[in-house]
């Protein structure tokens, strides 16, 4: 059971999961932090970067203080009140000490773990006081990533089921989300949204029954409710599906979250803390013949067209293109070919520039910022007719820079400009989903 940072975020809320998981049975939980607290991590790390030990002094004391306050609302005995003081001041002393020393990466991921620390710590303190029998498994001492940077599923498996062997009579597990050590053995981290992915590693390394990813809405909805009004839930997506909306900008789950369960088949299900007997959404790997399910949008896309009458059809030249983005180890996303030409899409521009510039030996190169790309997923069987038509029927106000279906047999994707993507969104609910 794996609880987001709105799910945390207040001493309420915390009492809430506490009551959730304790009348759940002997199950795994893994915490966020509480929500903010990353956010706020990751502005005193920029003040540290840019030498502004006052911006960063300032930033420290407002988290530090916040933290008081749930403490002092959270907790009803004195010793648990004491217990989490004793904490914070520990982890704020610590703290204190990064604006008197060298700030670089390996500071910055020690920094960022420490919002996952916190909450983890708040909340085993919590359901000591209220008698459960809890341990608090340190995800520092199992969660690892080999030397490609990649969770070593061997290592965690290996680690996590020792731990818990000599925990055996415990009622209920605890550890944190996001963050891992890396092959140096350095704190490090899953990357911004990771404890999705955390609880996902820890579902497949024990093959657990399910995984339970509790947020602040009722699961999938079929659009993003951010931008769209009156959006619904989904009860039922396929791993695939699933996937492929959490890589096309479904907040909801991160990126990676699927993999491991779909590997391990273990079904994954999306609740709601805020309302515990919802639904929510069951991911499995059953297909659902004839639906589309859902839509979401990924920003910050970048359109690359390379022109060349010349190469075009002459046979290596695709590869000397992907080539050159992998160089620069720059995956691309979406990919439309004709005779003369071919567009790509990327959402990395670190590299750019040098791609561009190796670009210009093969062809005329042309470059759209600003882009987004909006993805319909369901049952995209080229056999079916009608639901790729419909969904570009929706699109017949909006300038479409590119198209994507048969990829996948779940999704059918455009490009767009980024200020176009609030009416593709809301276009594409109106004809498919009312
Ligand atoms: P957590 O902190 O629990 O990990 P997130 O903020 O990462 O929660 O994800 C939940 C949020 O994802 C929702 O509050 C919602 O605004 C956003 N979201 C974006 N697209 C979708 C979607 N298709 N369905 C549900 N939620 C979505
Ligand atoms: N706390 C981390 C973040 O805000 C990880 C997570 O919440 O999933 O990115
Ligand atoms: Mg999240």
């Amino acid at each position: 059971m794996k609880f987001g940072g709105t799910s945390v975020g207040s001493a309420e809320r915390i009492r809430n999961v506490a009551s959730l998981i304790s009348a759940s049975g002997k199950n795994m939980v893994v915490l966020s932090a509480m929500s903010g607290t990353t956010n706020m991590l990751v502005e005193i790390a920029g003040y540290l970067y840019n030498r502004n030990p006052e911006g960063a002094r300032d930033t420290i004391s407002k988290l530090e203080q916040k933290y008081y306050r749930v403490v002092r609302e959270l907790y009803r005995s004195e010793e648990g009140k004491k217990k989490a003081t004793q904490f914070i001041q520990e982890v704020f002393s610590f703290i204190g000490t990064f604006p008197k020393q060298l700030f670089g990466p390996v500071q910055e991921k020690i920094l960022l773990a420490q919002g996952e620390l916190i909450s983890t710590h708040l909340m085993l303190f919590y359901l000591q006081e209220e008698g459960v029998n809890v341990t608090l498994l340190p995800a520092l001492s199992f969660m690892k990533l080999d030397a490609q940077g990649e969770p070593d599923a061997d290592f965690i498996h290996s680690r996590l089921v020792a731990l818990m062997d000599e925990h055996k009579d415990a009622e209920l597990y605890l550890t944190q989300g996001f963050i891992c050590r890396n092959v140096q053995d350095e704190i490090d981290n899953l990357q911004r949204g990771g404890s999705d992915y955390t609880a996902s590693l820890i579902g497949a390394a024990l093959n657990a029954e399910e995984i339970q990813i509790w947020t602040d809405i009722d699961g999938m909805h079929d659009n993003d409710p951010r931008f769209v009004e009156h959006t619904r839930s989904v009860r039922h997506l396929h791993f695939e599906e699933a996937a492929e909306l959490a890589y096309f900008g479904a907040k909801i789950l991160h990126p990676t979250c699927i993999q491991p369960a779909r590997y391990a088949n273990i079904p994954v299900r999306l609740l709601n803390t805020m309302e515990p007997e919802a639904p929510g959404t069951l991911i499995n790997n059953v297909p659902d013949p004839g639906t589309i399910k859902a839509v979401a949008a990924k920003d910050n896309i970048v359109a690359i067209k390379i022109k060349s009458s010349r190469m075009l059809l002459a046979h290596g030249f695709l590869r000397r293109v992907f080539e050159i983005f992998e160089s620069y180890r720059t995956p691309i996303d979406m990919i439309c070919t004709s005779e003369v030409g071919v567009s790509m899409s990327i959402d990395n521009t670190r590299y750019l520039s040098e791609i561009v510039h190796d670009l210009k030996k093969y062809g005329t190169v042309t470059v759209d910022l600003d882009m987004c790309i909006i993805c319909v997923v369901g049952d995209m069987d080229w056999e079916n007719v009608g639901f790729e038509s419909k969904a570009l029927s929706a699109m017949e106000d909006i300038p479409v820079r590119m198209v994507s279906y048969g990829g996948s047999n779940y999704n059918i994707s455009f490009l767009v400009k980024e200020e176009d993507k609030e009416r593709a969104l809301k276009a594409l609910s109106h004809s498919l989903f009312e």
